[in-house]
């Protein structure tokens, strides 16, 4: 295992992995020279490169049985920071979208956000009508959205595993503050970073100050963490997210991880979680189960 090129394939399943049929389709297109379980349900297998067709058919493979895969090499593999998107990725819920619908006004707000998270509309274009929308409602209906807010499977120990592994882990969002403070705080997120409502007398005013007046907000939040803590984003940076917003960032992360993602980063990123929960970061990352922190 000295080819600093050795790649690491993890599998995932939602339940007991059936590693005989992997290791047996793995070795039709791959020697594999180590491998290493990490717990019923996922388990690493290292290897040479392998050439785009083989790659193709593993993932095939993979996505036939509801295998989440991600290949990787192995010497960039510990990470130090964690980038993660909040609104149906660390959440289920779209929360501005909740909000406009608990204030009661009645658009297709679902079908425009699917429209601006495929990257078929402008996201600001649409960000600016929705919160728009809101002009003159009350702001004490953000505690209604916060009552709603349904985490997904396995948020919590996927922060808490990284915080107590010395990872630093920050929530960006295209959402709203105080909405991402509480899911912040909530699940110990080190940092968050999300756009603001302008507000007066209790009252939303209809307009918001934006995370940064940058086209890719969440990239350029990156690069300015990764600079402030003289890090690498290809050695160092695991990201995930599921929507056109943070594709730029997935793309520029040594790990970039689609969650449970619209087509654009389905198709624009190779390591993906479809089939399983959040734990599965962790796995992507190296630990085993009994290594996550309940
Ligand atoms: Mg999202």
């Amino acid at each position: 295992m000295n080819n600093s090129n050795q790649l690491v394939c993890t599998f995932v399943s939602k339940k007991k992995l059936d590693t005989n049929s992997v290791v047996n389709f793995f070795s039709k297109i791959q020697n594999t020279n180590h491998f290493e379980i990490l717990s019923s349900r996922a388990l690493d297998l290292y290897c040479d490169p392998f050439n785009k067709i083989n790659e193709k058919k593993l993932r095939k493979f993979c996505l036939k049985k509801k295998i989440d895969i991600c290949i990787q090499k192995i010497k960039f593999r510990k990470k130090k920071l964690f980038f993660s998107d909040m609104d149906a990725t660390i959440i289920h819920n779209e929360t501005l979208d909740d909000l406009v619908k608990i204030a009661g006004i009645k658009i297709d707000i679902e079908k425009t956000t699917k429209l601006a998270m495929e990257g078929k509309i402008g996201l600001r274009e649409t960000l600016k009508l929705r919160v728009n929308y809101l002009k003159g409602k009350n702001i004490s209906l953000i505690s209604k959205v916060l009552k709603n807010i349904k985490f997904r499977d396995g948020a919590s120990v996927l922060v808490k595993t990284l915080n107590r592994n010395d990872y630093h882990s920050v929530l960006i969002t295209g959402g709203f503050q105080p909405i991402s403070t509480y899911v912040a705080k909530y699940l110990g997120f080190k940092k968050h970073v999300s756009n603001k409502f302008v507000t007066k007398n209790g009252k939303f005013t209809g307009d918001y100050i934006p995370i940064t007046g940058h086209k890719n907000s969440k990239l350029f939040y990156l690069n300015k963490v990764c600079n402030e803590m003289k890090i690498s984003k290809i050695k160092d940076v695991i990201s995930i997210g599921d929507g056109s917003n943070d594709l730029k960032m997935l793309k520029a992360s040594g790990l970039g991880i689609g969650f449970m993602a619209h087509k654009i980063i389905q198709e624009n990123i190779k390591n993906q979680i479809r089939f399983t929960d959040l734990r599965t970061v962790l796995f992507y990352l190296g630990f085993k189960e009994k290594e996550f922190i309940y």
